[in-house]
Order: C-alpha cells, then structure tokens, then sequence
C-alpha cells in the first residue's frame, strides 16, 4: 500500500505541473456542437460551431478560440441569437462575452461560430488510396483549429456533437454514439449526426466522410451496456481488414477491461483513413493510415496500441505536452500486455527486448521522460523517449510493486 501511495502522488503531481490553458484563457469548455458541410467537389467548407463553456474565477470578458486561416461570417450568443463583437487576425478569434449573462446567474454559457473557407490543414478533403473522395481530420497534436473554433490544448477536454453533410452514398464516422442519417428535401445530401457525451481531448474530435463497408465484430459487454465494435474500410479492403488487423478486435478491448477498466466510450470504430499517421487513436472512432491496407502488410500490434490509448491518452489525457509519455509509453507498454493476455509472456519479453533497442539506438537518451524542451513543437516528442522508454520505465514499476498494486493502481 506503501508504494501505491507513493506511485499516485508521482502521477498526481504530474498532472497538476503545468497550469492548464483553459485557465490561462479564462474559460472551461464543456462541450461543442458543430455543423458541417463537405463539399460534392473542391475543398472549401461551410460551417458553425457551438461553444458551451464556463468562466473561471480568473477570467476576463473575451472567450479566446484557436482557429487558423479561416473567414468568421458572425459570432452570435448562441441561445438568443444576439449578435455579439469579435476580432479575428486569422489565429485568434476574440470574442467579448461581456455583455453575456452574469456567471452567477447563468452557469453556462453558448457561443455560436459561423465561419467557411478552405482548411489549411486538420481536416483533409480530397482521393484516398483507392481513388475515391472521401474527407478526414487529422487533429493531432493541435491541428483542430484548422478547421474547429476551439481551445485547442489537451488541458480542456469537452463533449461534441457533429452533424455532417454528405454526397449522396457517402458514410461518416466521428467519436461518440451513432445518431443516425437522413436525406435532406432540400438537395438530396445526407445529414449523419454523432453525439460524444464524455470530454474529449480537440485532438481526437474528428469526422470520417466517405464510401465505406463497415462490419460489425461482436460486441462488448460492459455490464447493462453493449459496446458496438466496428470496422469501417474501403470496400476494397473490407474483407482484408476483418480477417487480419481486426480479427481480434473485439478481444483487444475485452482484455483491457479485464486488466485496467471497463471501455470508457459508447462504441469502437476502428477507421482505414487519411492519417498522416500509422494510427491515431481518435475518441472512439480510431483512424489508421490507409496503405498498410491496400499493401496488404497491416498488422495487430497497431491495433493493440490504438486501442490500449482509449483508456490512456483519451479517457485519461496529458495535461500538457511534455506529459506525452503517460499516453505513447502507456500505449507502447499495454501492446505488449495485451498482446501478452492473448497470446503469452513471450509477446511481451520480445517487445520489451525490441523497446529496449530502440531506445538505445536512438538520439534522445540523454533527455528526461517528461521532456519540456520540446513544448512548441509536440510532433518533436513523438520519439523514442515518449514510447520505448515509458513503456521501460511502466515495466519497471510493475517489477517494483508487483502486478496486484501496478494493475489496481
Ligand atoms: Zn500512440
């Protein structure tokens, strides 16, 4: 117990290191709502965001949204429809909130974004490996302000609701639990909605946009609940994709809840997309880079990592940047103990051996696991001090303490 003791005060003063940024901005987001439409061609996009929050003690009367390289049309206070001023220098939308309701009387408070343009980055519209238009975000680490007004710091998590208009044909996938589609009378486009209660870090709030097959694998069990498991893929790739990277998918989870805790969201999909990287554990809706697929050469591991990132990274998230290790080494390490659980120690014992000599052969040996010298440029700490080393440094805990008080704690 000793020990357990001293393991969560390490983790807890960890978290508590870096002040947030929502504070910094004087708001605490609770949840977005956005509205978007992908276009039948080009790439431009018209759109609105909902932006619930509440001020801190410390705030002033300006809400402070991310949002690069866009035109803002109008702000609007959201439940009244009353116009409200902004300035906005292509980086940082300003919005006075003065005139809003007192914070003593109205917890509360909405802001409503309406803005268009053509998104430099984060959302991605354009072919896929196969030829086909499709458009996906790709958030991370703060790129959701490429296409969402948001606080874009993994210290402000929050809900979010999409609602996405599609070509006719088209599916869309985005975290959360599936509020259906509907043709619209207006121009014979589909409207699909998704609703994501739990808070969420803006990097992992995307949509997925496109022709897909979607399988379903069975389902978990969490309880009174049942936890869809789903595998959206090219049609070119379905049959692939169920039968080799997915075929355990639905044990991954299993085994995560066996070891850590039940699975913290309303269903998994598990997305071939347009990531510039090889996964991206996006809230619920996890995207893969699309050619492991079409080369046929896409295996488990990247699945057993993604998915260990629902509970660390997603469900618990790195106040800050240099805390990166609590979710790759995380992530890194519960690959192996899963891979374990199902198929015994020597997964782990060699993906320790091969975490081992990656770190060793890497350029960053001389750096401290939390690694505030790269703070301006997070894509830096995608390296092998974040993943080889923190799962060491997890493997070497659980030596210490034992597996009872590791997997409790
Ligand atoms: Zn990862």
């Amino acid at each position: 117990m000793g020990c357990m003791r001293t393991v969560g005060s390490l983790f807890f003063a960890l978290l508590a290191a870096q002040s947030a940024i929502g504070q910094q901005r004087g708001v605490d987001v609770r949840s977005y709502e956005v509205g978007i439409v992908i276009p039948d061609s080009g790439r431009s996009v018209t759109a609105w965001a909902a932006i619930t929050f509440r001020r801190v003690p410390s705030s002033d009367d300006t809400l402070r949204l991310d949002l690069v390289g866009l035109s803002v049309d109008s702000v609007r206070e959201a439940r009244s429809g009353h116009l409200l001023r902004f300035a906005y220098d292509g980086k940082l939308l300003k919005v006075l909130i003065g005139g809003l309701p007192d914070p003593q009387d109205a917890d509360e408070e909405d802001v409503a974004v309406y803005y268009h343009g053509l998104p430099q980055d984060g959302l991605l519209i354009g072919s896929n490996a196969r030829g086909k238009r499709r458009a996906f975000a790709d958030n991370w680490p703060e790129r959701a302000r490429y296409w969402l007004p948001t606080v874009d710091h993994p210290s402000d998590k929050a809900g979010i609701d999409f609602h996405v208009v599609v070509p006719d044909g088209w599916r869309v996938v985005a975290p959360g639990s599936d509020e259906g589609c509907r043709r619209r009378r207006s121009d014979a486009r589909w409207l699909c909605e998704w609703h994501q209660v739990a808070a969420i870090p803006a990097y992992t709030m995307v949509i997925g946009a496109g022709e897909f097959t979607v399988s379903k694998h069975r389902p978990v069990i969490n309880g009174r609940d049942t936890i869809p498991i789903e595998v959206w893929a090219y049609p070119e790739d379905s049959a692939f994709a169920d039968s080799v990277p997915f075929r355990r998918a639905t044990e991954i989870v299993e085994a995560m809840q066996r070891l850590i805790a039940p699975f913290p969201y309303e269903k998994l999909a598990h997305v071939q997309s347009s990531t510039k990287f090889g996964g991206m554990e996006n809230s619920s809706a996890i995207f893969y880079a699309e050619k492991p697929y079409v080369e046929r050469r896409m295996g488990e591991g990247v699945v057993r990592h993604e998915t260990a990132h629902q509970w660390f990274g997603d469900a618990v998230t790195e106040r800050d940047w240099p805390h990166l290790w609590l979710s790759e080494g995380f992530a890194t390490y519960f690959d192996g103990v899963i891979g374990a659980a199902l198929d015994g120690d020597t997964v782990l014992v060699n993906s320790m051996r091969a975490n081992a000599e990656s770190y060793f052969t890497s350029d960053v040996t001389d750096r401290p696991i939390v690694d505030s010298g790269y703070a301006a440029d997070p894509i830096k700490l995608l390296n092998a001090n974040s993943y080889p080393k923190g799962a060491w440094v997890l493997h070497m805990l659980r030596g210490t303490i034992g597996d009872s008080a590791f997997f409790r704690t």
